[in-house]
């Protein structure tokens, strides 16, 4: 068949046909011979390397052994329900477990064979075995694709498998699709780019990244193909930027007039970190540019984000404008509103809350205000976003939290003037760099880095279950000393039954330990009633009870400076970033805090780094770097909803060097070519008009 490309539906492929096709598209997404190119190979055995059953090791990553397949039996049931096979070399022998797919493992494996199989040593009973390894048929006639040193390994799935598309039929495929189209390849960088960053050209990289020759050629494919990913996404993010600037015009705050200077000179009851100054600057300058301002704040929790808030909506009221904030849940809207209200005092502005829970009456005479102008500043939960909510002129809206709101609820504000509002997103959970840039690439961001002066370090331990009473006895002296402490119990879905079990055994073990009278606790999670809740809040807010029994419901926000120890049962179950959160519950006020870390003695080796980073360091952008290397940039809170994430080859924790080296590449090039319109850059101009153009701030965010 004539001209085939890389747009060429994959059944046009020599060797796929419909069938295949069919699979191939719903198991990996492959409709074109394009997509099927851009199946990288997820791993490479080097295929010079072979081990001897002697030498196999439980330490070992991996071996590849070249052996005979003896025998294989099915055992146990049920869960246990396993096939073992016997595999030998001629210096010993070893199992290899299947727990899955064993009726169709049954039928296709052949016994008697020879296999080069490879996978992870582990020992059991002094015995050697290999769970799920990869298998296949050894074939000492065959000649081998390229002859490969380096030999790709590439994901399938047991469907694919049986249509003979494991690991070497995709190869196959690659094959045929390269020996097809490799003429009509074509180079998506720019030369001059390719030459200033070194990079191996386009259809070499494809053919080396699939065929290998020698380590520095796959490295070279790997790094140019990761590069271009991760250029082109900024590449998108950095132009969509530059749209969002040209097409929204924005209020102009040209004056700071006389509520920012009041408030600054006679209200402000400390003096400002610098960092809160450079960031008030920042948004200063920006809301004075004539463009819509799209701002992150990141800060870890304590560090003072909400004065900041405050500082830049006086600054959209002395220029004639109303500012709202939104806060994700009612707690913290109302903690939010009592923090500012103390702030501001009565004389400034007029200030309101709202949130599910206002009265009728009390929501009607906010609509009102709103609508003539004469409410200032309104915080409140998701309730501002409802249609009802109108007002005379907003000019700057923040979001607290903001990874705890939908795309569609941050656009609904943004839709609230004609002119949309600044907007000011605030964050307590530190993103790394790499990441930030390319989640929030299109947006500026502010770092407050910085703590106020004179906040002790929050100390930190570890202590296994075993060791509560001690835990117990040092409450006591906290509590003696009028201290308040909390309890965090984990509540996760899939375990809730169990977790609340667990939780009102906690509950009652403390409530023996510390009895009433003397003793008074709260209790707050998830699944209360959220009158009963508030109820239990103020409580403890307001020095009523001495411990807070909780799930992570607290863990947003809630702000009690005479709260100085956290204690969080069954830590190991936390994520780094959670426990980082839960953690900045305490430390508010003047006295030396304490966060005590409880676990089982079974920790994962993974846990144990958890552990082991919170008691290290209180450096939330720290923390958050550790959380990226131990997870991957999927499961970092806030990224979930984000696909600018999904990536083929490059990875956002590994790969920060070419990021940073592609980004700055992006804005080199739109500072000296803003429009893309000089002649080398034609390639980047086309690749981004065959994109929809103006992808706008919230729908990418
Ligand atoms: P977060 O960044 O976690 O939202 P907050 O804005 O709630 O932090 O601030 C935490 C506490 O620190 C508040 O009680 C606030 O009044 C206080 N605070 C903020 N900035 C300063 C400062 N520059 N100096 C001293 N205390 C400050
Ligand atoms: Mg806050």
């Amino acid at each position: 068949m004539a001209n085939l490309s890389v747009i060429t539906p994959i059944e046009y492929l020599k060797g796929v046909g419909p069938q295949k096709a069919d699979v191939l598209k719903k198991e990996l997404q492959i409709f074109t011979i394009g997509d099927l190119l851009s199946h990288y190979p997820f791993r490479y055995i080097d295929r010079t390397q072979f081990h001897k059953i002697r030498q196999l090791h439980p330490d070992m990553i991996g071996a590849q052994i070249l052996g005979r397949l003896i025998s294989i039996q099915e055992i146990g049931e049920k869960r246990a329900r396993r096939l073992v096979g016997q595999f030998r070399d001629d210096t010993g022998g070893i199992e290899l477990v299947w727990f899955q797919s064993i009726t169709w493992l049954k039928k296709s494996l052949k016994v008697g064979s020879a296999y080069i199989i490879y996978g992870k040593p582990s020992e059991f009973n002094g015995q050697i075995s290999i769970t799920h390894p990869e298998m296949e048929l050894f074939h000492p006639q065959e000649k081998k694709i390229g002859n490969l040193t380096m030999q790709p390994v590439y994901s399938s799935t047991e469907k694919l498998k049986k249509f003979n598309l494991d690991t070497r039929g995709i190869q196959r495929l690659q094959q045929v699709a390269l020996e097809t189209i490799f003429n009509t390849l074509q180079e998506p960088l720019p030369p001059y780019l390719l030459e200033k960053h070194q990079l191996m050209d386009y259809a070499k990289a494809m053919l080396s990244i699939h065929f290998p020759q020698n380590t520095p050629d796959l490295n070279a494919a790997v790094r140019r193909l990761k590069f271009e990913e991760l250029f082109f996404i900024q590449l998108r993010l950095l132009r969509n930027k530059q749209l969002n600037t040209q097409k929204y015009k924005g209020h102009r705050f040209d004056k700071v007039g006389d509520k920012f200077n009041t408030f600054f000179n006679e209200r402000l009851p400390f003096p400002l970190t610098n960092a809160q100054k450079r960031v008030v600057k920042e948004i200063r300058q920006d809301t004075n540019t004539g463009a819509q301002m799209n701002r992150l704040v990141q800060g870890d929790v304590g560090s003072g984000k909400t004065v900041v808030a405050l500082m830049s909506m006086l600054i959209a009221i002395d220029n004639g404008y109303q500012a709202c904030m939104m806060a994700p849940t009612e707690i913290l809207a109302q903690q939010h509103f009592a923090g500012i209200r103390a702030l501001l005092g009565d004389e400034l502005c007029t200030v309101k809350l709202l949130t599910g829970s206002t009265p009728i009456r009390e929501r009607r005479l906010i609509h009102q205000q709103l609508e003539e102008g004469t409410l200032d500043i309104l915080i409140g939960t998701h309730a501002l976003i409802e249609d009802k909510v109108k007002f005379k002129n907003i000019g700057f809206v923040v979001i607290d939290e903001q990874h705890r709101f939908g795309v569609e609820q941050r656009a609904k504000l943004w839709r609230k003037n004609i002119v949309p509002p600044h907007m000011l997103v605030m964050t307590a959970t530190p993103i790394p760099r790499t990441l930030a840039m390319t989640m929030y690439g299109d947006l500026d961001i502010s770092v407050i880095d910085e703590l106020p002066a004179g906040r002790k370090p929050i100390k930190t331990v570890h202590f296994y279950e075993n060791q509560r009473l001690r835990v117990f006895g040092f409450m006591r002296e906290e509590i003696a000393k009028g201290r308040q402490i909390y309890v965090v119990y984990p509540l996760i879905k899939e375990s809730e039954k169990m977790d609340l079990l667990y939780l009102e055994a906690g509950l009652e073990n403390l409530q023996r330990e510390f009895p009433l009278p003397q003793y008074k606790i709260s209790i707050v999670h998830g699944k209360m009633p959220v009158k009963d809740k508030d109820f239990e809040m103020q409580r403890f807010v307001k020095g009523e009870t001495q411990i807070m029994v909780a799930t992570t419901v607290i863990e947003v926000g809630v702000n009690v400076p005479n709260a100085s120890v956290m204690i969080i049962e069954n830590a190991e179950r936390f994520g780094l970033s959670q426990l980082h959160q839960l953690r900045g519950r305490v430390g508010r006020g003047a006295e030396q805090s304490f966060c005590i870390l409880l676990t089982t003695h079974k920790l994962s080796k993974e846990g144990k780094t958890r552990l082991e980073t919170m008691v290290r360091t209180s450096d939330g952008f720290e923390i958050a770097e550790v959380d990226l290397q131990l997870r991957g940039p999927g499961d970092i809170s806030g990224t979930q909803q984000s696909g600018v994430l999904e990536m083929k080859i490059a990875n956002l924790a590994s790969d920060q060097a070419i990021l940073m080296e592609a980004r700055q590449s992006v804005i080199e090039i739109f500072k000296e070519d803003p429009s893309l319109s000089s002649k080398k850059n034609t390639l980047l101009a086309h690749y981004l008009n065959q994109r929809s153009p103006g992808i706008s701030w919230d729908k990418i965010s």
